[in-house]
């Protein structure tokens, strides 16, 4: 079986066979043998199929659950869901999977006509992915470059502590991968939205449409542990912090055990959970702003 792509995806020539992906059961590249290198036809069809195009949760899930099974059976940096080594490699095959299930293989060609190149990055530390679209001849109707960029420094921050789930993208994260993957889906679509569209934004309406149809996203920001650093920075609080706050007009003191958008603050309280330390606590969810060191 041939492994994917060590280095960044050539640019397609025209007569080069489709590239292949280890996944089980792809579909063909319907676009094999010559696409042109921003063919407006073929990229007005897109547009309209990926404007519209809806999937049941539960296909996603499966679809979503595959490729994490997939990426840890075929990978020899992620060996384990909370892995401590990741490649370019591993980038790669993770993005042609989502276009062979997601897409029936139709957007990767299409990107690498123009030029497609993919990177891990441990520089960015402030971000967790980032899609770079070049236009090397300053003219914004030529052909350009795509560069999908994931930072390793994020990935590695996040499930420092084994266990405890974590944020991204509005879904829930039991594990590093999950996290790379929720990641990997977000620059995937900045990356279908500037093909197609040329242009786009992750704050807005489109991209949160697809976002939210082909991968079940809830929320465009993936920053989760810029999420910590900024709870500290700016309000001062970290996890284990003892804080107040009004609740039904009443004043609330607990203990800060989880920040993403919100904190979880762990109140004792006889009606509560019991938690390991034997004691009882109920959990309010409350913005940082609204809290105070106690
Ligand atoms: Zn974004």
């Amino acid at each position: 079986m041939s492994r994917a792509t060590r280095n960044s995806l050539p640019q397609a020539a025209p007569s080069s066979p489709s590239p292949t992906t280890n996944l089980s059961g792809c579909r063909a590249n319907p676009f094999r043998g010559k696409i042109a290198p921003r063919d407006r036809k073929l990229l007005g069809k897109l547009a309209g199929e990926v404007a519209l195009r809806t999937f049941p949760a539960s296909q996603i899930a499966s679809w979503q659950q595959e490729i994490h099974e997939q990426t840890l059976r075929l990978s020899r940096s992620i060996d384990q869901p909370n892995f401590t080594k990741v490649g370019r490699d591993d980038l790669v095959r993770m993005i042609r999977m989502y276009d062979d299930l997601f897409f029936d293989g139709k957007i990767l060609p299409v990107a690498e006509a123009e030029g497609l190149s993919f990177g891990i990055s441990s520089r960015m530390t402030r971000i967790a992915g980032k899609m770079v679209t070049h236009y090397p001849t300053g003219d914004h109707n030529a052909p350009r470059k795509f560069e999908l960029i994931l930072s390793s420094t994020l990935l590695f921050q996040t499930f420092e502590d084994e266990g405890r789930p974590a944020e991204v993208t509005g879904r829930l994260c039991r594990d590093r991968l999950e996290a790379m993957q929720r990641v990997a889906e977000h620059e995937f679509v900045h990356l279908i939205e500037m093909l197609i569209w040329n242009d786009g934004n992750c704050s807005e309406a489109r991209f949160q449409s697809i976002a939210n149809r082909y991968f079940g996203h809830t929320d465009y920001r993936h920053d989760l542990i810029t999420q910590r650093e900024r709870a500290f920075s700016k309000f001062n609080i970290r996890v284990g912090d003892r804080v107040s706050f009004h609740h039904e007009r009443r004043t609330l003191t607990g203990r800060v055990n989880r920040i993403t958008r919100r904190a979880t603050i762990l109140v004792q309280d006889n009606n509560g959970d019991r938690f390991s330390d034997g004691q009882r606590y109920l959990r309010f969810y409350v913005p940082l702003e609204k809290l105070t060191k106690a």
